[in-house]
């Protein structure tokens, strides 16, 4: 295309137009697929890359689609009809580790748990933990607001970025944000960039806020219930109390199922098999064994029967299958996987909910929580029988979806916890908003964006 000549002339081979090549970026882990066309894709490799491309955008008008792993469940990165897919994986270097400070300076590229393995060494890591870490970017956790398995004590993404450099739509280089503890000169607009799905700039570096490693040793206590509203009732209970342990993991029935049968075709058991459902509770830092002690008490108060180890091993196995839990549900067939979030005393009427729609509706939906804080992943199970094509999504899955957003929304909580809105929610964003938050959220978004050529379609 003409049009992109100015374009390869400055990127050279980082400027990619075949069509075979575009297929993976028209996609990402939803399963959804888009049957449009993007223009090209960039693969940048330094910050003038990222800015030749949004300034090329600028002048011609075109949409971009900033990428970093594809690892969204939301759609967000999908390269929708004519954009240039701009995927910065390729800016993958930690720029700086500052140990006195516990700061680390990194480009958005690098993969979560690379930047793990390079800050242990120093004693340092750094919290947002997405089941997706081994394969997810900082800058997708930045711009998603990714949580995961420790944030109900650690906090999401948010809490551990203290600046971010953010090309702009015009091609300009902004650096947002600090590297001090405190700092509150202007609008916090690195908070605001951070969720904001690639809509109002091109994360190129971040500044992230480290914590020292502790090497007190954590306790884990694998909990098991006849039910999941018993284990729901636990875990409400266990944050009720004020007790915050570092991982308060829920599996349901179906799920337990789902995962043992995956370790089971690898001639692997584990302590899920036929269980009503599983609460892993992991306790960490100096108060760990006292923690560990108070949950065994409270999870047996309620029916459940609890075994507690300090043994690293035994932990980290326990914390496998609840991250395997992803690549079990695909076995079952295609899945949708959902991301409502509740109060946390309501998770176990949001379970009773979701049992009750999965029977209404004659889906399958094995639920998996972050229960520390309130955060569920129902897995909507799309039967083979139901007839959709390839990457599309059937409407009698998205009516058990809509119930689930719906009873979620009725208990005070929220679409998504964790994945975004992408483009799969975005029809439901004004019944959770209301029209006034929308429309002053594209009024934001136009001050960043006022040719509205940043993920257009996506978030709002
Ligand atoms: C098995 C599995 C488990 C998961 N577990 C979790 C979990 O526990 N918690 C959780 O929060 N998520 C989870 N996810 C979802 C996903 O991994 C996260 O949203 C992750 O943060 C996305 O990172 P990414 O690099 O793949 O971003 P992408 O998928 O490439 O992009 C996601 C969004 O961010 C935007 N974006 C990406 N990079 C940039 C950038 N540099 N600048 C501006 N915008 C950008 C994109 O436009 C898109 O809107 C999981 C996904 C899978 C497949």
């Amino acid at each position: 295309m003409p049009v992109l000549d100015e374009l390869a002339t400055r990127l050279g081979p980082a400027l990619v137009t075949d069509p075979g090549a575009l297929q993976p970026y028209r996609t990402d882990r939803s399963g959804w697929t888009t049957a449009d066309e993007p223009l090209a894709l960039v693969r940048a490799r330094s910050i003038e890359d990222v800015q030749a491309a949004l300034r090329f955008a600028t002048a011609h008008r075109v949409p971009v689609v900033p990428r970093g792993a594809g690892t969204g469940l939301a759609g967000g990165s999908v390269g929708t009809a004519g954009s240039l897919v701009l995927d910065v994986s390729g800016m993958d270097r930690v720029l700086e580790i500052d140990v006195e400070d516990e700061v680390a300076v990194v480009q958005a590229g690098v993969v979560t748990d690379d930047l793990a393995r390079e800050l242990a060494p120093h004693g340092l890591w750094w919290p947002p933990d997405p089941a997706s870490r081994a394969i997810s970017t900082v800058g997708g956790n930045v711009a998603t607001n990714a949580g995961g398995l420790l944030c109900a004590k650690y906090g999401v993404t948010r809490e551990s970025v203290l600046g971010l450099a953010v090309v702009l739509a015009d091609g300009r280089l902004v650096r947002l944000g600090r590297r001090t503890v405190k700092g509150v000169t202007g609008y916090d607009l690195t908070a605001l960039l951070i969720g904001s799905e690639g809509t109002l700039g091109v994360v190129v570096e971040a500044t992230l806020k480290l914590r020292r490693i502790d090497t007190t040793p954590a306790v884990t206590v694998a909990g098991t219930f006849a039910s999941v509203e018993d284990a729901a009732a636990a875990a409400a209970a266990i944050t009720a109390s004020g007790l915050r342990p570092a991982a308060l993991e829920l599996m349901d029935a179906a799920s337990c199922a789902a995962i043992d049968a995956l370790y089971a075709a690898r001639g692997e058991t584990t302590p899920l098999a036929g269980r009503g459902a599983f609460l892993l509770v992991r306790t960490d830092g100096a108060a760990a064994e006292a923690e560990a002690a108070r949950a065994v008490a409270l999870l047996t108060e309620v029916g459940g029967a609890a075994e507690r180890s300090t043994d690293e091993a035994t932990g980290e196995r326990l914390l496998a299958l609840r991250r395997s839990a992803h690549p079990a549900f695909m076995r079952l067939g295609e899945v949708l996987i959902e991301d409502v979030a509740v109060p946390r005393s309501a998770l176990p009427a949001m379970f009773r909910a979701i049992e009750r729609i999965s029977v209404e509706h004659g889906l399958p939906i094995p639920t998996v929580a972050h229960a520390g804080d309130g955060n569920l992943h129902p897995n909507v199970v799309i039967p083979p029988t139901l007839p959709h094509a390839p990457g599309e999504i059937p409407d009698a899955v998205w009516s058990a979806a809509d119930a689930i957003f719906t009873a979620a929304m009725a208990l005070g909580g929220t679409l998504t916890g964790e994945h975004g809105v992408g483009v799969l929610k975005r029809r439901w964003i004004e019944r959770e908003l209301g029209e006034d938050v929308l429309e002053l959220s594209r009024r934001v978004k136009a001050a960043f964006d006022p040719l509205g050529i940043l993920n257009p379609g996506k978030a709002l």
